[in-house]
């Protein structure tokens, strides 16, 4: 048996063949499926799910590029729905610097070059200064959330190594993080390895261009991975570029088994324990 760690079900994707979707996983030995929120009408999506089908649980939680789209008492709204029997863990939260909001502002002709430039950069310095705050704070909220319920946490980190492990370094012993579809350096999965964190692998494993990824996946301690999808992103290779499922699972753990030189029983075994450690599951 196999768990999907981080599967995005609510989203409209999968709405026309949900049932079907579902009964590939079982067939392919994908038995339990965490389905994650990325934003309150997101949250309460896959809380309905789960309550619909044994196999989902939720993972509730607010996504950092959606931290200054969540109008309200957003945090009152997520300690109710995060006591729900069926939530497994808080997420995903953490810190994306990818897209930064000063890649959208517009340029001001009437200025000269130089003042333009000068004053580019300091409103630049300014929305992005913001943005980066409202994440850093959100964050910290959830991981305060996440320590007050006891649940561990699933954490979305791009672009944003040291500023997410600096936000997250005085939890250490208080909870415990996933880094989902892990794509850092070995010494960096080390480094969350000693806070006492776990990383997660998705069909990245299986592409071409993934050898770090793979050389993460052939040294980790057995006890410190787990499986996911990511999907509806990121589907492995032979479905690549396609919709991904939870079925798909499959695939990442048979690839994990290759790399490490051991069976899939293995790996299933082994990510089963460490999913039934991590997740607070009813
Ligand atoms: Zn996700």
């Amino acid at each position: 048996m196999l768990t999907d760690t981080h599967a995005h079900l609510d989203y409209p994707d999968y709405a026309a063949d949900l049932e079907t979707v579902l009964e590939r996983a079982r067939e392919a030995g994908v038995r339990r499926i965490l389905t994650i929120g990325t934003g309150m009408e997101s949250n309460r999506r896959a809380i309905a799910l789960a309550e619909k089908y044994p196999a989902i649980h939720a993972v509730v939680g607010l996504h950092p590029t959606n931290v200054e789209e969540e109008p309200g008492d957003w945090l009152g709204e997520l300690r109710r729905l995060a006591t729900h029997p069926k939530v497994a863990a808080i997420g995903e939260t953490g810190l994306d610097y990818h897209r930064l909001p000063s890649e959208k502002l517009p340029s001001s002709p009437a200025l000269s070059a130089l003042q333009a430039e000068l004053a580019e950069d300091t409103e630049a310095m300014i929305v992005d200064g913001s943005y980066r705050a409202a994440q850093a704070e959100a964050f910290s909220a959830q991981l305060d959330l996440a320590c007050e319920l006891g649940l561990n946490v699933v954490i979305h980190q791009r672009d944003a190594w040291d500023d997410t492990v600096r936000l997250l370094r005085p939890y250490t012993g208080k909870l415990r993080a996933v880094f989902h579809c892990f794509g850092n350096l070995p010494e960096q999965a080390r480094e969350i390895f000693e806070m006492g964190h776990l990383v997660s692998f998705t069909g990245i494993v299986t592409f071409k261009n993934a050898p770090l990824v793979r050389e993460v996946a052939a040294s980790v301690p057995e006890d410190r991975f787990l499986v996911e999808t990511d999907c509806p992103y990121l589907a492995p290779v032979p479905h690549r570029g396609k919709r991904a499922e939870p079925a798909h699972t499959r695939l990442v753990a048979e690839k994990i088994a290759e790399i490490r030189g051991v069976s899939l029983d293995q790996i299933a075994a082994a990510t089963e324990k460490s999913v039934a450690a991590f997740f607070k599951l009813s």
